[in-house]
């Protein structure tokens, strides 16, 4: 139960939920698609936890006490439904990032048009460029429900950039908060559009993250 005992806020549980149902909105995600997930720091028994959306439950259904709360061991802790199956994925990418503090995972369309295509997302837009801060790399296709495939994710993703495409399904954000996540996985959607575009058009103008010279107050964590 989410009483006040819960591990996850009422607060936090809502949110994810706003997010849900603004990845469907933004047109990021369809149907039951995507999955997302917000770090409990020191939630287990000194260990940090995550909440997670629950598999298979259309958004516009999903209520707050759906969510599961499980421990960055895979320990469900809370909940009655289960988890996403990405759950494997999630935990791998929380223990390799410490900074990391939620995670989007959407199934929008150009990011899937580059995917298909195995071409990296590099940064045409100033705000991929703020949020992704770099080029973001591109998994060829498999199953993503374990834990290796979580690691090698979490490892093509490295610990400078904040997305990686999971070929011919869609794509992680990470974020040191949940809004900073949903922005990335904006981000990334709207320069995957541009990029697809431009590249029929000409030869676009790349952007790299350490050569542009990003004002103190424009600089995200
Ligand atoms: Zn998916």
């Amino acid at each position: 139960m989410h009483t006040t005992a819960s591990r996850a806020t009422r607060q936090t549980r809502d949110e994810i939920l706003y997010y849900c149902l603004e990845s469907v909105r933004t047109g990021l995600n369809f149907n039951t698609q995507g999955n997302i997930s917000v770090r409990l720091p020191d939630a287990h028994d000194g260990a940090d936890a995550i909440v997670i959306t629950p598999s298979d439950v259309r958004y516009d259904a999903m209520r707050p006490e759906d969510m599961v709360v499980v421990g960055l061991d895979g320990t469900v802790l809370e909940g009655t439904l289960c988890p996403s199956t990405e759950l494997p994925v999630h935990l791998a990418h929380y223990r390799r990032r410490p900074d990391v503090q939620a995670i989007v995972h959407t199934e929008s369309t150009f990011v899937n048009v580059l995917g298909a295509l195995g071409r990296r997302i590099d940064p045409v837009l100033l705000n991929m460029v703020l949020y992704a801060k770099g080029p973001v790399e591109i998994m060829p296709f498999e199953f993503s429900t374990n834990a290796d495939f979580g690691r090698r994710s979490a490892e093509l993703m490295g610990d400078d950039v904040n997305a990686v495409v999971w070929g011919n399904h869609g794509l992680l954000a990470v974020g040191v908060s949940l809004k900073l996540a949903f922005k990335v996985a904006v981000a990334v959607e709207e320069n995957a559009e541009v990029l697809h575009r431009a590249s029929g058009a000409g030869v676009p103008n790349v952007l790299v993250y350490g050569e542009i010279d990003i004002p103190v107050g424009a600089r995200l964590p």
